[in-house]
């Protein structure tokens, strides 16, 4: 039997539209705004028994890295793009540790709309120089870090016909707020702790921002905690100055002049959080403890997860309290840290007693 899409109720049952036709009351979208989509959001809510095992509390992995081209940047994308094609434009730029560059390179392709992205030299993760590629945007590499390449395009987008759409574009933070939204929705609440890495902290912006407006609108009667997690070698806002010379294996948060510095440092403040600093050994052990339980994120992602083990060491976690860790992107972005000290998998004959054997079944 087929199921025919003729079938308005078969057709449209449990269809995520796309955040901004699922939150479209809060968007700043008109009639005449051409909605340019992949189906963004609506990403899941993971339990984790494990984290919540380890720690006693309630933890939940929001794992943003199923997003269409593979990261949270889709979220801002699809609005900056959409508006961007509202106005007019024929071009946009970016600068990008490798996941802003995937994400305006998929939805300037799916608007029509010519793509220029500008990467740090030899520092973007191959997964996502693909992506770029593939989509048709122009890659140009700048002799410098994230910071000199987003000088290098707001410089351009100052005088030249070129949008920028990097998170100093505030439709980028406008859909951003969307995940804070979809949690509150899937969690019938807000979490008591907010976790999530931190890099040139448009989204920890974002989110407290959107659970702010949930609150005021009386959706959720109280407000989370918001934790962010740098990483120690690109954590300007833990040191309060700017660090000139950002290292992390971390990419998409090596960043040392944050465009969003002090929404981040408000986020923290008003909701009674902090930002602090997770080493890149606590990184690796939290992606691969992550990846061990069932979801592969790219390193960055998993900043919250060793910020999370951190605060239970220091008794810092309430116990019984819900929280959600926010993993910003999927691991297959950079496949070499998870195969990296793996080895060879063992080769043998067409043998299944010889497969046993090596499997410790016989
Ligand atoms: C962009 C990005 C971040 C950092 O987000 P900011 O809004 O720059 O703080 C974290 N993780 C991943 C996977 C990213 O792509």
């Amino acid at each position: 039997m087929s199921t025919s899409s003729a079938d308005p109720a078969v057709a449209t049952r449990g269809v995520w539209r796309g955040l901004l036709v699922e939150y479209a009351d809060r968007m700043p979208i008109g009639a005449d705004t051409p909605i340019v989509t992949l189906r963004e959001g609506g990403t899941p809510l993971i339990h984790s028994e494990f984290l919540s095992e380890l720690t006693g509390c309630d933890v939940h992995l929001k794992f943003d890295g199923v997003n269409p081209t593979g990261s949270f940047k889709d979220r801002g994308m699809t609005l900056a793009i959409s508006k961007a094609k509202e106005a007019g434009a024929e071009a946009v730029i970016c600068a990008s540790t490798g996941n802003t560059s995937a994400a305006a390179a998929a939805y300037a392709a799916k608007a029509g709309l010519t793509a220029a992205v500008v990467v740090p030299k030899g520092r973007i993760a191959l997964g996502k120089l693909a992506q770029a590629v593939i989509h048709g945007a122009t890659v140009l590499q700048v002799d410098g870090n994230f910071d000199d390449a987003l000088e290098v395009c707001r410089d351009l987008a100052d005088r030249y016909p070129v949008e920028l759409v990097n998170s100093v574009n505030p439709y980028r933070i406008d859909g951003q707020r969307t995940a804070a939204w979809e949690i509150c929705d899937q969690l019938g609440r807000a979490p008591d702790l907010h976790l999530l890495p931190v890099g040139n902290a448009g989204n920890i912006t974002a989110h407290w921002r959107g659970y702010r407006e949930y609150h005021a609108d009386g959706v959720i009667d109280a407000l989370p905690v918001v934790h962010g997690f740098q990483a120690a070698g690109a954590s300007p806002i833990v040191r309060g100055e700017r660090v000139t010379s950002p290292s992390t294996i971390a990419t998409a948060i090596r960043i040392g002049n944050p465009a969003s510095w002090p929404h981040a440092v408000a986020a923290a403040e008003e909701s009674g959080g902090s930002i602090t600093a997770v080493s890149d050994r606590q990184i690796l052990a939290a992606f691969r403890l992550s990846a061990r339980h069932g979801v592969f994120a790219e390193l960055a992602s998993t900043a919250p997860i060793a910020g999370l083990l951190a605060l239970h060491e220091q008794g810092r976690l309430p116990s019984g309290a819900t929280v959600v860790c926010v993993l910003t992107g999927h691991g297959l972005k950079d496949p070499d840290w998870a195969v990296a000290g793996a080895g060879e998998p063992t080769t043998i004959p067409v043998d299944a007693d010889r497969a046993a054997r090596v499997l410790g079944l016989a």
